[in-house]
């Protein structure tokens, strides 16, 4: 098989030797939250840091682009998929207890490591309880809900830098320059290894109680009712209202386009509704962003990711 950008993928697979997984064609659907996505060339799932630089090398060695996974749920792939290699952190999933610090690889999932300060009676991350995703895309994308965002409680991010060198910085003193669903890993091809959270300890029934409101209203909202990645669009405060409610308002619910459709309950979420294309998604985004120009004059911009090939469709 030859990847579009040209190289042979089984050649290149063959040259890769790591202690993690490796395979060729990958199903993209299969590592979404929207359950849809196209084919990678490769795919690996990196055992240990060992491993990610060796992917990395032979990445630049061979002129591969790559695309580095968290999750899966702030994405929407490509129906032909993604050229050149993926590589999973799943791996990286490590949590380890210091004080009031709590140490969390970026594979793993961020709701998971809420739950786990629960267990060890620290307070700060109740917020994001049941929030799909990696911690490692949770710091990608500042990711933000019930009125926080993970960079509050972020006291150290462990990274290779662009060289992949091991570097640090210090979201919490201002380091990185965080803001509204933005890092500093947005521009600068850093991979995020290691956050460590700063913590508070706390009251377990307290703590418990918060993670049960955050759930019940996400339960409650439909966040899990059928396969999305979440808002489709970012607030925008210059709109004077939430994103969710403008589309609202210009009758956009319900929406629909093939097997995609714009949830019945939330304007700013589109959903698979069974055997979606990515094709069927990207309409849908394409029809509110001009509907929201054409009748409010608002420029929408997109919170999800759109990663793979998606010249094959243009
Ligand atoms: C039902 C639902 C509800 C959601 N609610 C919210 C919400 O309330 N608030 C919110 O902010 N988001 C929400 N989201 C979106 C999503 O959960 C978050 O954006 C989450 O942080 C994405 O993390 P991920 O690991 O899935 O990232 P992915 O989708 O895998 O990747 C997103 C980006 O991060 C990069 N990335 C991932 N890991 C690393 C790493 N280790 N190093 C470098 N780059 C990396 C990827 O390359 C990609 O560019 C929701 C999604 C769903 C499905």
């Amino acid at each position: 098989m030859i990847g579009t950008v040209g190289f042979n993928v089984e050649k290149t697979a063959e040259k890769i030797n790591i202690r993690g997984t490796l395979r060729t064609g990958e199903p993209m659907a299969a590592h979404t939250s929207f359950g849809i996505g196209g084919p990678a060339d490769l795919y690996a799932v990196p055992a240990d840091e060992e491993d990610l630089l060796t992917l990395l090398r032979i990445a630049d060695e061979e002129l591969l682009p790559r695309f580095i996974l968290g999750g899966g749920a702030n994405i929407l792939v490509a129906d032909a998929g993604i050229r050149g290699l993926v590589i999973d952190m799943r791996s990286f999933s490590d949590i380890t207890r210091n004080g009031n610090h709590l140490t969390v690889g970026a594979g793993a999932a961020v709701s998971e490591a809420s739950d786990r300060a629960f267990r060890e009676e620290l307070s700060g991350l109740e917020f994001i309880y049941r929030m799909p995703g990696s911690t490692g895309g949770a710091i990608w994308m500042n990711a933000r809900c019930y009125g926080s965002s993970i960079v509050d409680v972020t006291g150290r991010v462990d990274y290779l830098d662009s060289d992949y060198r091991r570097r640090s910085l210090s979201p919490m003193n201002g380091e990185g320059g965080f803001s509204y669903k933005f890092s500093p890993f947005q521009h600068n091809g850093g991979i995020i290894l290691r956050a460590v959270f700063s913590l508070e300890p706390g009251e377990p029934e307290a703590i418990e109680a918060r993670m049960q409101e955050v759930a019940a209203d996400r339960e409650r909202k439909g966040h899990f009712s059928y396969p999305s990645a979440g808002s489709v669009f970012k607030n925008n405060r210059a709109f004077g209202g939430p994103t969710g409610k403008i589309l609202d308002e210009l009758g956009l619910r319900g929406l629909n386009s093939g097997r995609a459709q714009i949830a019945p309950f939330h304007g700013n979420i589109i959903i698979n509704t069974g055997g979606a294309t990515a094709e069927d998604v990207r309409s849908l985004v394409e029809t509110a962003r001009q509907r929201a120009y054409e009748q409010r004059g608002l420029v929408l911009e997109p919170e999800i990711r759109f990663i793979g090939d998606w010249q094959a469709v243009d």
